[in-house]
């Protein structure tokens, strides 16, 4: 273990768990494009992705610290957190801005498995990272929200009961400021699949379970809003912060992963009577992973143990993600190289977890707009957009 690793128990627990899912399991999964149903199933009745529901709604009550101990040690074995994840963050919405009744109604059910809330609808085709473009419109019709327009790169929506769909409820301009208008609904997916919604899966590099969803009518209960009407663009944006840290995590766990395999690597396979790690040419690339990957932990530590404090911590959580999301792509690059053709066969895992490792140079966030973050909020230069 690390000197840094924070929460040793939950990682031993979770290191034991992902043993149970070899990289066979991993590799079979991606060649059919298929979601990892058990491990799931394992991880729920662990409760393992209920740590952050606090303990009167049947969770842990954890903080961040422990969700992005659990996500770190599923990805440093070679599996993948993106099948679910996404619930950690998502119920943060629930949680922060739903009401009484609504926490109540959903909170244990997520906690306890019987209701996946994994899905999160935030882009769209058109519009981009520029969220407050957003055309899917909600028309409050009496009781109901009537729903039209559509999404893409909508994770895990084929897998989840709940979705958190983020939709304007009045037109952009006539809001005082663009962020105005959007609102937050809870979308019950079983109710609304065939009745107004249609998910249709995007193959990707990777084996994400992403989708484009359509909506065409789709009528949502109005006590599914969460919050205020028109606020909606707000209780997102503070769901933001964890979902940057948990990533990071994600991509600090897959950069030791690299490090692990290329080390192993470097001092197994000879070649001109030698192991190859004997080359510095070889050796610098993996110690620079792991310079890089161990700051990158540090910055990802700091965003958490800020965001447990309740402190303001979006610059942080942004530069957390964006170091790690680096970190773990060159560690990627080294652990490829270090394998030579081998880095190439499927059996390794590498090539793998090197398609997944990019996506977090784009999603959730791409590394331009967050130097466009820092560059504006951080250092006050002027923004061009
Ligand atoms: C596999 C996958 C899963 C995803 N899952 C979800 C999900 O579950 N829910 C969800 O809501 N979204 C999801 N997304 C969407 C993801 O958050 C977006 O793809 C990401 O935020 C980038 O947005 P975009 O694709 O619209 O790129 P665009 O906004 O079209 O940008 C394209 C490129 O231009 C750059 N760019 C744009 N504007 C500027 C600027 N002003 N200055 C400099 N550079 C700029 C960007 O950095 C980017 O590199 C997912 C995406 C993928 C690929």
């Amino acid at each position: 273990m690390s000197k840094t690793e924070t929460h040793p128990e939950i990682r031993d627990a979770v290191r034991k768990l992902c043993t149970r899912f070899p990289g066979t399991y991993w590799r079979g999964l991606d060649r059919e494009r298929a979601y990892p149903t058990e491990f799931v199933k394992a991880l729920t009745e662990a409760g393992w992705l209920s740590v952050l529901i606090p303990e009167e709604y049947g969770g842990s009550g954890l903080g961040i610290s422990a969700a992005c101990a659990v996500l770190e040690e599923i990805h440093r074995s070679g599996a993948n957190g993106a099948a679910c994840h996404a619930q950690m963050y998502t119920m943060g919405t629930l949680l922060r801005h739903g009401s009484e009744a609504q926490k109540n109604q959903w909170l244990p059910k997520i906690a306890s498995g019987e209701i996946r809330l994994q899905a999160f609808g935030v882009t769209e085709p058109t519009s981009g990272t520029d969220t407050t473009r957003i055309q899917t419109f909600a028309k409050r019709v009496g009781d109901t929200y009537v729903v039209n327009g559509s999404k893409i790169w909508i994770s895990r929506a084929e897998h989840s009961d709940l979705m958190v769909l983020l939709c304007r409820t009045s037109p952009r301009d006539d809001a005082g400021k663009t962020s105005d208008g959007m609102s937050v609904l809870l979308v019950d997916m079983r109710e609304a699949k065939g009745k107004g919604l249609t998910i249709k899966p995007v193959r990707t590099m990777l084996n994400h379970a992403t989708t484009e969803l359509f909506f065409d009518n789709m009528e949502v209960p109005a006590e599914n809003l969460i919050g205020r009407e028109g606020a909606g663009f707000k209780y997102i944006l503070d769901g933001m912060n964890a979902e940057r840290i948990l990533i990071a995590s994600e991509c600090i766990g897959d950069g030791r992963f690299f490090i692990d395999r290329a080390s192993a690597y470097a001092k197994d396979r000879s070649v001109f009577g030698a192991p190859i790690g004997v080359n510095q040419g070889v050796q610098f690339p993996i110690a620079r992973a792991h310079v890089q990957v161990t700051a990158a932990s540090l910055m990802v530590d700091h965003a958490a143990k800020l965001f447990e404090a309740g402190e303001p911590c979006g610059s942080e959580a942004n530069m957390a993600k964006m170091t790690a999301s680096e970190a773990s792509w060159y560690a990627a690059d080294a652990c490829i190289q270090t394998h030579g053709g081998f880095g190439f066969a499927e059996e390794y895992d590498i090539e793998r977890k090197f398609r997944e490792t990019r996506l977090y140079q784009v999603a959730p966030i791409s590394t331009n707009l967050i130097l466009s973050h820092v560059a504006t909020h951080v250092l006050g230069i002027p923004k061009s957009f």
